[in-house]
């Protein structure tokens, strides 16, 4: 009996705990529902959490959501706590930093981001609430739940998943974080950074751009994966977009293959950093598929060991 016991706690580890190997898209995105992205969304993108200033009591209380949910889900702390303390002469605040299983030293290590930040209140007619809900609860959605796909599983290798504090205000929680693991002698293979995924792409549903398109393999190791899933936007490039998210510093910092995935192409969103930023503009549906394709994405990535090279150039 004892054996028998034993063997069926054993299956049922395994079930929980499988390699993704036999994982299709269709099984990896049933597991990304529509009713919880529109949960984690509307959550952080509520008055509650006040425009999310990463000084501010709501970008707190978006950041207790997050910890909470991790915590429930199956990510660990990556430092002690899933605190990553930010202080500097304008900011009192934190990154949230998490790990799936824990850290093997053999294993590479990869970087899944979002910023939890957004611009706060602002004294303006009407609503003075700037809920971000593209900007970027959006992204910071999208990190949420693939981090509670990833931690159902295992993965050779170090997978960290990080909400970044004070995007808004040049890239200060990135660089602190990226500085940080540098210092501590983390070697990172590559970083990804999700940034304002809620509308769809003007060259179609279930798309996204990448920021530094050609500076990388990263879009063509995805895109063998998914199919026409990572775009090119020239306007990415015209405005230098590669440089204007978190992923920067960690490109800065490392010299390694750091990008943004995101769909707000400039024709598809008129409230970028506006008040009317809300949750009801979105497209919460396609949302949902981009960060499924994503999971799927990202889960066959990390299982190839294919190894990304990076570029001096776009
Ligand atoms: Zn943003």
């Amino acid at each position: 009996m004892k054996k028998l016991i034993f063997l069926f706690i054993t299956l049922l580890g395994f079930y929980n705990c499988s390699t993704p190997s036999k994982f299709d898209q269709k099984k990896v995105r049933n597991q990304i529902s529509l009713g919880e992205t529109e949960s984690i969304l509307v959550t952080l993108a509520s008055d509650e959490m006040k425009g999310r200033d990463s000084n501010s009591g709501g970008y707190f209380k978006a950041a207790e959501f997050v910890t909470s949910y991790f915590k429930q889900h199956g990510v660990e702390p990556f430092y002690p706590s899933f605190r990553d303390s930010l202080i500097t002469k304008d900011v009192d605040s934190y990154n949230i930093v998490g790990r799936i299983g824990a850290y093997n030293p053999k294993f590479k290590t990869v970087l899944i981001g979002a910023h939890l930040d957004h611009v706060g209140v602002k004294k303006t007619e009407g609503d003075s609430i700037y809920n971000g809900a593209n900007d970027n609860a959006a992204g910071a959605t999208a990190v949420i739940q693939i981090a509670r796909f990833l931690a159902n599983h295992q993965w050779e290798k170090n997978i960290i998943v990080a909400l970044f504090a004070d995007e808004e205000k040049g890239l200060k929680g990135a660089y602190h974080l990226a500085e940080r693991l540098k210092k501590e002698g983390v070697s990172l293979e590559y970083m990804i950074n999700f940034e304002m995924i809620g509308t769809v792409l003007t060259s179609g549903e279930n798309q996204v751009y990448l920021t530094g398109y050609k500076r990388s393999t990263m879009a063509d190791e995805m895109n063998k994966i998914s199919p026409q899933f990572v775009q090119f936007l020239p306007q990415a490039k015209e405005l230098n977009l590669f440089k204007r998210s978190d992923n920067y510093a960690f490109y800065e910092i490392f010299g390694i293959p750091a990008q943004t995935l995101s769909s707000f192409d400039f024709k598809n969103f008129d409230f970028y950093h506006k008040a009317g930023d809300e949750v009801d503009k979105l497209n919460i549906e396609n949302m949902n598929q981009i960060i499924g394709t994503s999971a799927f994405t990202l889960a066959k990535l990390f299982q190839s060991n294919a190894t990304l090279v990076q570029f001096q150039n776009e």
